[in-house]
């Protein structure tokens, strides 16, 4: 029998949350972002849930061919662009838009000869300082590449640092708008959290990430709440039950001690699943369907919690480690992390299963 441990992918939370970012944004078009193998939860998963979108954004070059090859004819849009020379010609050959953010790439443009003029989108860099033309070389950008016949229609396209925190986006809104003032062509800036919260940065496609998988794009559960569905759920089952006596300590380095006698469960999840090793003492864990805490220190292939509040569970009761009934924000948060790490995090070895075949939309 392998390992109990899976990560189901719930199809018609995907669809559902779909349906939301196009709910949010009604006047746009839906880029449904899976970079990171669909964010963890495996782009052949993934994609039977997503396929309402307008379009489907990534990274990597063979995601990209993957999703060809799953059947995808719509659009694919490069998020990074392309790296080296050659993939131009996986540009080409399977048909997709890719951002431009870097004058190599329109030098690079400007010697190649596609049969069909490539649809680009321009990313200006306004404000967050990782990918993009300045607004100071935007404006050359574009005329350099409306004048370089190897491109087609080019998208105004910017990204979001704070977006989903208090500072919001209206400095970058500014910058963009002032930049792109007159330009002909689409705009698509907005992330999950402007999706959600930033009805004035919709544009005509918006690029929802994390909301997909039920994620909140702040990290805190709350702020979805009710509106977002677990895309994926983390489960395992406890392969044995330890008896505690007072004073006893558990696991490696002995950072637990039982003050009083205790059951404690052992999960079949570890670090090399993907679990943070540095998930402290208290980080929330639901076993039989009822919420208690990690103790003693996460080892590779197992970790421990306390069963105290569930009396019932014995060797085999199953585990959550976050999904339906526990929400990655909680766990993410008392880990210091955010959902999006957590869920790219799971490793190769947790099959991933998709619990539901036929989504509802
Ligand atoms: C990852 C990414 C997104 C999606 O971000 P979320 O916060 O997951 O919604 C959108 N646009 C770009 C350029 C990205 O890299």
């Amino acid at each position: 029998m392998p390992r109990p441990i899976v990560a189901r992918i719930h199809t018609h939370a995907l669809a559902h949350n779909l349906a939301v970012a196009r709910a949010c944004a009604p006047r746009s078009r839906v880029w449904a972002v899976v970079k990171a193998n669909a964010y963890g939860h495996d782009i052949a998963h993934a994609f039977p849930g997503l396929k309402q979108a307008d379009g489907i954004a990534l990274l990597d070059m063979d995601e990209a061919v993957r999703l060809r090859e799953l059947g995808w004819t719509g659009p694919i849009l490069l998020l990074e662009g392309i790296f080296e020379m050659r993939d131009w010609e996986v540009v080409e050959a399977y048909g997709l838009t890719t951002a431009i953010h870097h004058e190599d790439h329109l030098r690079m443009l400007a010697e190649r000869r596609p049969t069909q003029p490539l649809p680009i989108y321009l990313k200006m860099n306004s404000g967050m300082n990782r990918l993009g033309f300045t607004p100071d070389a935007y404006r050359d950008a574009y005329a350099r590449a409306r004048d370089t016949s190897a491109i087609g229609p080019i998208t105004l396209m910017t990204h979001f640092a704070t977006a989903d925190g208090p500072q919001g986006v209206s400095a970058q809104m500014t910058v963009f708008d002032q930049t792109a003032n007159g330009l002909p062509g689409e705009r698509s800036l907005s992330n999950s959290a402007a999706t959600l919260w930033h009805a004035n940065a919709h544009g005509d496609w918006v690029r929802p990430g994390i909301m997909l998988y039920g994620a909140a794009p702040s990290g805190i559960a709350a702020d979805t709440a009710g509106r977002l569905k677990p895309a994926m759920s983390l489960v395992s089952r406890l392969l044995s039950v330890q008896t505690l006596r007072p004073g006893d300590t558990l696991g490696y380095g002995a950072t637990f001690t039982a003050k009083g006698a205790m059951r404690i469960g052992v999960v079949a999840c570890g670090y090399a699943d993907g679990y943070p090793r540095t998930a402290p003492e208290g980080t929330p864990v639901v076993v039989d369907g009822v919420r208690t805490r990690v103790v003693g220190r996460v080892s590779m292939d197992m970790l421990t919690v306390d069963l105290t509040p569930c009396p019932n569970a014995g060797v085999g009761a199953a585990v959550e480690l976050w999904g339906t009934q526990l929400p990655i924000d909680d766990v993410a948060q008392a880990c210091g992390t955010i959902g999006y790490e957590l869920m790219t995090a799971v490793t190769a070895r947790v099959a991933r299963v998709s619990d539901d075949t036929s989504p509802t939309v």
